[in-house]
């Protein structure tokens, strides 16, 4: 009686982990579309609708560091501006996760891995945007990193150093800070500067690579460092793409 019983837990024990392989496999085999790759690779599947005609944006937040709903709204404007996708559907959702108060870019990665639930499929995109609470393990006495696109489809948004340093720089909202910050990062999915979309005329800077030489273009290096950031965020302006930044993205799928 007693081995029955060790056999039927056994079995029942089987068939639950197979269940769980069996969800996690259709997901990614219904996709086919990978979320592994370097930053860049992704960028004409964004931009043009070749490939996916729609994309979806699940933002996932720890506790109290949920992005303005105007941030999400300024992005949404923007993937319509600038790419063919018909639907743009952002949806927000709280994760559970350990907090720490500073956190690697492994530590990220497998925070996504742990908590991502939409996948690409079928004719939609998908793009994982956490924002956390803590810092980057990247910060210096200079920098301050504000958020890091490090997948293909993947940024994280360092919320609580975004309040922090709007709080810092006079005349700046929050709102403003955190919408620069999650457009320049999202450009960074879109293959700018030269990181998957190529230059249609030569704007790398060389000694910060995969960013834009003209000092007031969205994807000026500084704007990602809350040390500097000041300096181009000072009112309710978000930074704009200049015309080479628009040009490359309109030679690789974009508008
Ligand atoms: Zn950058
Ligand atoms: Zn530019």
């Amino acid at each position: 009686m007693k081995n029955i019983i060790k056999s039927l837990l056994l079995i029942f024990f089987l068939t639950i982990s197979c269940a769980k392989d069996d969800s996690v496999n259709n997901g990614l085999n219904n996709s086919n579309y990978t979320f592994k790759q370097q930053v860049g690779y992704s960028a004409n599947d964004i931009l043009s609708n070749n490939k996916f005609t729609d994309i979806y944006i699940e933002v996932m937040y720890v506790d109290g560091f949920k992005p303005s709903a105007e941030t999400l709204t300024n992005l949404k404007n923007f993937i319509g501006s600038r790419t063919y996708k018909s639907n743009i559907i952002i949806e927000e959702r709280l994760i559970n996760i350990v907090l720490k108060p500073v956190y690697s870019m492994e530590d990220v990665r497998s925070i996504e891995d742990a908590n991502r639930s939409i996948f690409s499929f079928e004719n939609q995109l998908a793009i994982s945007a956490l924002f956390l609470n803590g810092k980057s393990t990247s910060d210096t006495d200079t920098t301050t990193i504000l958020g890091t696109s490090y997948r293909n489809t993947s940024f994280v948004i360092f919320e609580e150093t975004i309040k922090t340093t709007a709080n810092n720089i006079l005349g700046s909202s929050k709102i403003t800070l955190e919408s620069t910050v999650v457009l320049h990062e999202f450009c960074h999915l879109l293959g700018l500067v030269n990181l998957g979309t190529n230059m249609v005329v030569n704007h790398e800077d060389v000694s910060h690579s995969a960013h834009c030489t003209v000092e007031n273009c969205l994807m000026y290096y500084l704007i990602e460092n809350g040390k500097n950031i000041g300096h181009w965020v000072k009112d309710t302006q978000i930074p704009q793409l200049d015309a080479y930044c628009i040009d490359d993205l309109r030679a690789n799928g974009g508008k």
